[in-house]
């Protein structure tokens, strides 16, 4: 009988959904807005605590618009982290700005903020427009705002908050995507709820709201015939889609706890295991989007590659720390400020299954075929 693959982090939908889904046909409003996106932006927004909230149909579409509204364009520098997925900095560039990548903290993997505030006096000083900051909470973890929000406000530069992975996490009481002047959301198939694909802006400024609005909806003016006076986006949020995400997010605590608890049995069996760590470990508001651990082969007397390569043999899906963007070709020759220390994560760290619908057979499974390579070596 063919073994079935266990996947890193695959949608946890059911029945709540279908049901949302179909009610959402059902009413006739299959259409990209409509009753289920206002109630969604209206129930994400209560959540996260700020005043706006606009859905999108990517997370992409979300930081290109807020960047945009932010007046991100030509001649102008976003710093964004090096550590992070590829749409952070091609939001950049479609704006026609250019992306500044700047390193992260090896304990959790969010920006390095004493780098962050170097990068931030440089560019000053040399007389650089700064359009924006895009802090990462990387894989569900709340980067250092305590320290950002400081170091931006006295540069006089903007934060647009890039919390594709952390809804649902929170830092000192405060949620995750309401820490920026505007922070974003995904809910591709693979974040922590999903809409099969979508996204969402946050914030508490009544004029950015209303500018990504306009913005996503073909920068249509509100007459009768179809006047344009900017060049708009087709980027809003379906209605149907957005039924999914409101079953979805009354299934967030849930699937967050279901999350931690795969955190906590991983921190379990790797404990005693020399030279491994889990990345960002011990952080409360964590939503354990990801579990990463992190191996040092010197120390451990294995790479991560090879735990890869065992895993896969047993059907189970691993993933590698992102890429830096520092390191991708298509970003030859960016302005970069680097320690190494993204670039020894993305050596060293290695993304475990950990999404909330992993029962507890697939959970065991796993857990079996770590302890098999761990007794190997
Ligand atoms: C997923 C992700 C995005 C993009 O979101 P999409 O909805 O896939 O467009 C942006 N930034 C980070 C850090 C992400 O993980």
């Amino acid at each position: 009988m063919p073994v079935d693959k266990i996947y890193l982090s695959p949608p946890d939908v059911g029945p709540l959904e279908e049901q949302y889904a179909l009610l959402a046909i059902r009413s006739g409003w299959v259409a990209p807005l409509g009753p289920e996106v206002d109630a969604f932006e209206a129930e994400v927004a209560r959540r996260v605590g700020t005043a706006h909230a606009v859905g999108t149909n990517s997370g992409t579409a979300a930081l290109h618009l807020g960047l945009l509204a932010l007046g991100a364009g030509p001649n102008q520098v976003v710093v964004v982290p090096t550590l992070t997925f590829a749409a952070t900095a091609n939001a950049v560039v479609y704006t026609g700005a250019r992306p500044y990548f700047v390193d992260c903290d090896p304990s959790t993997g969010n920006i390095d903020v004493d780098l962050l505030d170097e990068v931030l006096t440089r560019l000053r000083r040399d007389g650089r427009q700064v359009a924006a900051v895009i802090p990462v909470d990387m894989f569900g973890r709340c980067a250092d705002y305590e320290r950002i929000l400081p170091v931006c406000a006295a540069a006089g530069v903007p934060i647009l908050e890039d919390a594709a992975e952390a809804l649902g996490a929170s830092r000192a009481g405060r949620a995750a995507g309401s820490f920026g002047t505007a922070g974003i959301f995904s809910f591709n198939g693979n974040k922590i709820i999903t809409t099969s694909g979508g996204g969402m802006l946050l914030t508490d400024d009544d004029t950015i709201a209303h500018r990504v609005r306009h913005l996503a909806t073909q920068a249509r003016r509100p007459v009768a015939h179809y006047e344009h006076t900017d060049i708009g986006y087709n980027y809003r949020l379906s209605n149907v889609l957005a039924a999914i995400g409101r079953a979805q997010l009354r299934r967030l605590d849930t699937m967050i706890d279901r999350r931690r608890d795969l955190r906590e049995n991983y921190a379990k069996t790797f404990a005693a295991i020399p030279g491994v760590r889990l990345l960002g470990e011990g952080d409360p508001g964590d939503n354990c989007w990801l579990t990463v651990i992190v191996v040092d082969p010197d120390e451990a007397g294995w790479a991560v590659g090879e735990l890869a390569t065992h895993l896969a043999e047993q059907h189970i899906e691993t993933r590698p720390v992102w890429m830096p963007m520092h390191l991708q070709p298509v970003h030859a020759g960016v302005e970069a400020a680097v320690t190494g220390a993204a670039e020894r994560l993305f050596s060293t760290g290695l993304a475990l299954p950990s999404g909330s619908a992993m029962t507890e057979t697939h959970r065991a499974r796993v857990e079996h075929a770590i302890d098999e390579f761990l007794a190997s070596r």
